[in-house]
């Protein structure tokens, strides 16, 4: 699904990432965990195409393509979802403007409202501006939704430091144990070993100072969550 071999990315001229290597298989949930600081959200914003972060060396292959040479919206189309996790706040469109507008671009096919209803997001966040407003809680649920009607080949969700609430939570794990197939793949990148109580991956790799530094299956992220990441 995902191959990504020796990536190095700057910021600002400044290293960030130092030789990241995975590789993610269809049917396959990954988790990254790490301290704060070590590059989870950079490597994110790089695979999403973010314009302030360089790529140094390296290279991305997803699905065979050459990720690193494709605009966003094109990686958005061969299949690739972010989950950021700070989602923006977007005054003058409405969530239902934006859904509609991305499912047609993408050529999804789709009811939003009967998503929302399994996601136990309320019918009037439908006509309100994207994000504006809502919590911590609710800016995850939307993600979600978006996630479910995107019905994307890789889903990356980065989650929040501060954690989500046991409901924001159940509802992320909601979305994405009904979204699971064979054909499609996963990577979570959080901070908190709790989330993964609910979404129980395949594999778990710690990122410290820009690399991959172990790599284990679930019972790694307990362990984390025990003895820290030194
Ligand atoms: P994590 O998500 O693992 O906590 P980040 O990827 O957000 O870590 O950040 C990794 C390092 O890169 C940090 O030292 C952070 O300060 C730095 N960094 C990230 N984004 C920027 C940016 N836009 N400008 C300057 N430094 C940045
Ligand atoms: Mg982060």
């Amino acid at each position: 699904m995902i191959e990504i071999k020796d990536l190095c990315v700057s910021v600002d001229s400044k290293p960030i990432l130092k030789g990241l290597n995975l590789s993610i298989e269809k049917g396959q949930i990954h988790a990254i965990m790490g301290p704060n600081g070590a590059g989870k959200s950079t490597l994110a914003k790089i695979l999403a195409g973010h314009p302030s972060y360089e790529v140094t060396s390296g290279e991305v292959w997803f699905k065979g393509q050459n990720l690193l040479e494709m605009c966003p919206e094109d990686r958005a189309r061969a299949g690739l979802f972010m989950s950021f996790q700070y989602p923006l706040e977007i005054s003058g469109v409405t969530n239902r403007q934006f859904l509609e507008a991305a499912m047609k671009a993408q050529e999804k096919e789709g009811n939003i409202e009967e998503k929302m209803k399994e996601l136990e997001i309320r019918a009037e966040f439908l006509d309100r501006n994207i994000n504006e407003g809502f919590s911590g809680g609710e800016k995850k649920r939307n993600e979600i939704l978006q996630m479910a009607l995107f019905n994307p080949d890789l889903a990356i969700l980065d989650e929040t430091d501060s954690g989500l609430d046991i409901d924001a939570m159940r509802i992320v794990a909601k979305g994405v144990n009904a979204m699971r197939r064979s054909d499609n793949a996963l990577l979570v990148i959080t901070h908190y070993q709790r989330l993964l109580d609910y979404i129980r991956p395949d594999f778990v790799h710690v990122l410290a100072d820009g690399k991959i530094v172990r790599t284990g299956g679930p019972e790694l992220a307990l362990e984390l969550e025990e003895k820290g990441y030194a």
